[in-house]
C-alpha cells in the first residue's frame, strides 16, 4: 500500500481528515510512489492559525538568530542532496542531472536569504527639518503562503520560502498535487534544524485549499507560479481580499537565430532550451524563429540534433530527456501537434507514439519538430508544455522582434548571433521579462530576480533576491523629534 502523505502543522505530521486522496505516480513506469490528502480547508485554517501564532514570537527573534536556521538547512540540503533530486526525477521525470540544477538553485536561495539581516536594513535621513529625523524600517508581512507548480517541485518553493522566514514571517507552502514528495523530503529536514513549531508549515491539495488560502484572513501575503489561467485567478482574488500577491504564469518564449549565429554552439543549446525536462520549462524556447538565411542553415542540423536526443528513464545513465507529467499530458501534447498538422505545419521530425522498451506505461514522447509554423495558429501561440518545437522563418529582425512582442506572454526571449549590436537591439525591444543573449534558458540566479511580463506574470514585485524582501516586507516611515534643551526650537 502506497504511503498517505501527511501534513506538516505546527512542528507535527498530521493526517487529513479528508477521504480524498490522489494517487502520486512516476510518470516513466506509471508506479504509484504514494497517495496525496485533498486537505480540508478546515486543515488550511489550522496551519494559518499556528503560523499566526508562531509569528508573533519569531518576528521579534532576531534576523541574524533567524539565519542560523537557515545555515543549518542549506547543510542539510547538500548532505541530502542526491536523494533530493532522485527524488524529483521519480516524481517529475525529469533526468537526474536536471533534477540536481533544481535543487542547486535550490540551495543558492537559502544561500542569498542568509544576507537578510543586510538586505532588509532600512533608511535613515538626519535633520529633514531642524531636529526632526525621518527613517524608513522593514516589517515582515505577517503570514505568507506559496502555492507551487509540478515542474520545479524542489525548486519554486525555495524562490519564496528562505527569505519569507528571514525577514520573520511565518509560511504555509501547498505544492503540486502531482509532485508533493521533494517537499515532504525537505519538511522532514525542517524537523532536524529544530525551527519553532508554526514557522513553517505543509499543506497538501487542489484547488479547495488553495482557495481557502486566497480567502483566509490571516494570511497577508501569496506567492504563486503555474499555468496564466489560474495565475489570473490567484491574483485577483488574493487581490479582493487585501492581500500582497504575486503570481507567474505560463509561457510561449520565442527564440530567434540569425545567420551569423555559431552553428555548433547554437544546434546544441537551441535543442537543449526547447527538450531539456521534456518541454516541461516556464523558460523552454518552443518558437524557434529562423531570420534569412539561418533558415537554412540551421533546419537540418536542429532535426539531426532533436532526433538523436536519448529518451527514458531519468535515473538511467546517459538518457537526455524523461517523460512528460501525466497520461493526459501527452495526449494533449500529441493532440496539439496534430493540430499544427492541420493547420498547415510540416513533421520535421516525428516524436508521437513513443515506446521506450522496459518503460511500456510511461508517458513518453519523443522530440518533435513542426515546421513552416505559421504566426498565429493554434500552435505558434498555445503554451504546449512538452517537447515540441515550432519553427517559424521571418527575412528581418525586425519582423522577427514585432512576432514576438506580439506574443501575449513574455516570460523569455532569446537571441542567437554573433553580432552585438543585434543583440543589443533585440535586448531594448523584445516584450520579455528574461532575455537570453546566446543563452537559451535564461534563468536568473537567486540573487536576481525571477523576471516574467504580460500574460506569464501578474504583480509587481517577484521571487528570488531583492524583489523577495521587498514583497516579504513591509516599509514604515517614522518621522521622530524628541524636546530636549539642545533641540533648541523647543
Ligand atoms: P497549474 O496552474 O495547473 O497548477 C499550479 C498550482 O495551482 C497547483 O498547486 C494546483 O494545485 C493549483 N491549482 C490548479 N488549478 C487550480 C484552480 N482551478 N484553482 C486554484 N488552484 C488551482 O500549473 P502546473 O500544471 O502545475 O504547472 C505548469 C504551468 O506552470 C505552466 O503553465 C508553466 O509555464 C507554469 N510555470 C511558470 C513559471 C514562471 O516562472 N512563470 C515557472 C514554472 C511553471
Amino acid at each position: 500500500m502506497p504511503e498517505e502523505l501527511r501534513n506538516f502543522i505546527n512542528g507535527r505530521w498530521v493526517a487529513s481528515a479528508t477521504t480524498q486522496y490522489l494517487e502520486v505516480c512516476n510518470p516513466a513506469t506509471s508506479e504509484v510512489l504514494a497517495r496525496v490528502p485533498l486537505s480540508l480547508p478546515s486543515e488550511l485554517d489550522e496551519a494559518a492559525k499556528a503560523a499566526a501564532k508562531a509569528q508573533i514570537e519569531w518576528r521579534q527573534t532576531p534576523a541574524a538568530q533567524r539565519i542560523q536556521y537557515l545555515f543549518k538547512l542549506k547543510m542539510l540540503l547538500e548532505e541530502h542532496f542526491d536523494a533530493l533530486a532522485r527524488q524529483i526525477t521519480l516524481e517529475n521525470g525529469k533526468v537526474l542531472d536536471d533534477a540536481r540544477g533544481e535543487m542547486r538553485r535550490a540551495i543558492e536561495n537559502v544561500e542569498t536569504a542568509c544576507g537578510i539581516p543586510m538586505m532588509m536594513m532600512g533608511d535613515f535621513s538626519e535633520d529633514i527639518a531642524r531636529g526632526i529625523d525621518e527613517y524608513m524600517i522593514r516589517q515582515p508581512v505577517g503570514v505568507v503562503a506559496t502555492i507551487a507548480p509540478f515542474n520545479f517541485p524542489g525548486m519554486i518553493p525555495f524562490w519564496y520560502l528562505p527569505y519569507a522566514i528571514a525577514t520573520g514571517n511565518t509560511i504555509i507552502i501547498k505544492p503540486s498535487e502531482r509532485t508533493p514528495l521533494t517537499m515532504q523530503k525537505v519538511f522532514g529536514l525542517f524537523e532536524q534544524i529544530g525551527i519553532p513549531a508554526g514557522v513553517v508549515n505543509l499543506v497538501h491539495g487542489g484547488p479547495e485549499v488553495v482557495n481557502a488560502i486566497l480567502d483566509h484572513p490571516m494570511i497577508q501575503g501569496v506567492t504563486f507560479v503555474g499555468s496564466t489561467q489560474v495565475a489570473r485567478h490567484i491574483y485577483s482574488r488574493a487581490s479582493l481580499h487585501g492581500k500582497r500577491v504575486q503570481a507567474q504564469g505560463g509561457a510561449k518564449n520565442p527564440l530567434i537565430i540569425l545567420p551569423d549565429a555559431d552553428p555548433e554552439m547554437t544546434t546544441n543549446i537551441v535543442t537543449d532550451s526547447v527538450f531539456g525536462n521534456a518541454g516541461q520549462r516556464c523558460l523552454a524556447s518552443a518558437n524557434i524563429i529562423t531570420i534569412g538565411e539561418a533558415h537554412r542553415l540551421f533546419r537540418e542540423p536542429l532535426a539531426e540534433v532533436a532526433s538523436k536526443r536519448v529518451v527514458g528513464f531519468g535515473l538511467e545513465p546517459g538518457v537526455q530527456m524523461g517523460p512528460v507529467i501525466t497520461p493526459q499530458s501527452k495526449e494533449r501534447i500529441e493532440g496539439l501537434i496534430q493540430k499544427g498538422v492541420d493547420e498547415g505545419a510540416r513533421v520535421l521530425v516525428e516524436g508521437r507514439d513513443a515506446l521506450i522498451k522496459g518503460y511500456e506505461n510511461g508517458n513518453f514522447l519523443r522530440p518533435t519538430i513542426l515546421d513552416n509554423v505559421l504566426p498565429g495558429t493554434t500552435v505558434a501561440t498555445t503554451e504546449i508544455f512538452g517537447p515540441v518545437m515550432c519553427m517559424m522563418h521571418v527575412n528581418t529582425i525586425e519582423e522577427a522582434i514585432e512576432l514576438i512582442n506580439s506574443n501575449k506572454y513574455g516570460n523569455q526571449a532569446c537571441v542567437f548571433t554573433s553580432s552585438g549590436a543585434a543583440a543589443r537591439k533585440f535586448r531594448y525591444e523584445a516584450q520579455a521579462g528574461n532575455i537570453g543573449i546566446n543563452i537559451g534558458v535564461a534563468a536568473p540566479m537567486a540573487f536576481f530576480p525571477f523576471s516574467g511580463w504580460k500574460e506569464s506574470f501578474f504583480g509587481t514585485l517577484h521571487g528570488q533576491g531583492n524583489h523577495a524582501v521587498e514583497f516579504f516586507t513591509q516599509t514604515k516611515v517614522v518621522v521622530e523629534r524628541w524636546p530636549k534643551e539642545w533641540s533648541r526650537q523647543f
